[in-house]
């Protein structure tokens, strides 16, 4: 399967598939002939998982960077250590590097890729369901102490190769993380594909086939928004529905605590109480959307552990609220998103509903 992305600064495409390395890596064979290293970025977990399946498929001669798991692996000192990893194997602008991992190892690479020696080509191999959204798109960044994704670039990769097989080894909460992004990309595009993942036995034990499809949907969704709009400046923005109540409970909690896409499903049902409000949506949708997600083992009582005055001071701190004005992604109906700005006395109204809807 092949979904084109064309943003204003380069076209690429995503294929996906099943146990297809190989195969996959052909479009880009005279690419990979004339270039003169080979770099592969990966992390420990991924690599230890997976770093054979993939050593066994790679056709090329290539040297691993392992980076430490997870947000360990955005930090600058990891950043920094990486272009000492590429000057010490002289690579030059005629190298390539390979992001091998999910979003945290795909945001990181990006970000060395756009800037060592000005930018050299990469290529995202993604291992995550959450990285059919992390890896398209271009947004790269690392994290500062004072903020994540606080420093980076917007920088397309030549192409993202999603085998699917890589992602057999991915702990379950991780595929509920990434899930969660996948159920967005439904409910800012498509009502009827978002009651087919709310009727589905499970979200979380899709057949390869199942999910190979729901992924190339959420691709479709992803990739047609940063066609339009690739460096957020209008339709980029609904891809942030539930983004901001749940990064909110994601910092509360400390970062990895609560999963990123757990977070966003949290703030998927904020955003329904306050689209009942602004929107067309109602209670009755509400409580369903809440009971599929319970169901599928989100995380709800994280709620619990926070009180609203801890969550403002996160919410306060998003970068997209103004003068103690939130803005939030809100729903019409199902794939009809808009932006709203919210008070924050409101913002503590729907939070008290959201309690109360968990009690
Ligand atoms: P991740 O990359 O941190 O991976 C989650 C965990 O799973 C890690 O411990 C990793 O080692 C492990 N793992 C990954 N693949 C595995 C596999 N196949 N088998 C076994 N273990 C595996 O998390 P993620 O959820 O993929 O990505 C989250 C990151 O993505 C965050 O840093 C977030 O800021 C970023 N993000 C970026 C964008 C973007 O547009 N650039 C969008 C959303 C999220
Ligand atoms: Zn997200």
């Amino acid at each position: 399967m092949r979904v084109p992305v064309a943003t204003k600064s380069h076209q690429y495409e995503v294929v996906l598939g099943y146990q297809f390395l190989t195969e996959a890596l052909q479009v880009f064979a005279d690419k990979l002939q004339k270039a003169d290293k080979l770099i592969v970025f990966t992390d420990e977990h991924v690599w230890a998982a997976q770093g054979e399946n993939f050593q066994a498929n790679f056709p090329y001669p290539f040297d691993v960077f392992v980076l430490p798991n997870g947000e360990e692996a955005k930090t600058f000192e990891q950043y920094y250590a990486a272009h000492t990893f590429l000057l010490e194997h002289e690579c030059s602008r005629k190298s390539f590097i390979f992001a091998f991992g999910g979003g945290a190892v795909g945001d990181v690479t990006g970000f060395v890729a756009a800037t060592f020696m000005r930018g050299i080509p990469f290529i995202q191999i993604p291992t995550t369901i959450l990285a059919h959204d992390s890896a398209v798109g271009g947004k790269t960044a690392i994290n500062h102490p004072l903020g994540k994704n606080m420093i980076g670039a917007f920088y397309q990769p030549e192409g993202v190769i999603y085998d699917i097989a890589f992602l057999a080894s991915l702990p379950e909460r991780e595929v509920r993380s990434g899930t969660a992004e996948m159920i967005k990309h439904a409910m800012i595009s498509d009502a009827a594909w978002l009651t087919e993942l709310m009727t589905a036995d499970s979200v979380i034990h899709f057949s390869t086939e199942a999910l190979a499809q729901h992924l190339q949907k959420g691709i479709e969704v992803k990739s047609r928004i940063v066609a339009e709009d690739e460096t957020e400046q209008s339709v980029r923005k609904f891809l942030n529905l539930g983004h901001t109540y749940g990064h909110a409970i994601e910092a509360a909690a400390g970062y990895g605590k609560v999963a990123h896409g757990e977070a966003v499903m949290i703030g998927l049902v904020y955003c329904l109480l306050l689209s009942e409000r602004y929107g067309d949506m109602n209670r009755a949708f509400t409580t369903a959307f809440l009971q599929f997600a319970a169901k599928n083992g989100y995380p709800f009582d994280a709620v619990q552990h926070y009180s609203f005055d801890e969550l403002v001071s996160y919410l306060m701190k998003d970068k997209k609220t103004e003068y103690g004005v939130l803005q939030f992604v809100l729903l019409q109906e199902i794939g009809r998103p808009f932006v709203k700005a919210i008070d924050v006395a409101e913002c503590r109204e729907v939070d008290a509903e959201f309690r109360q809807l968990l009690a």
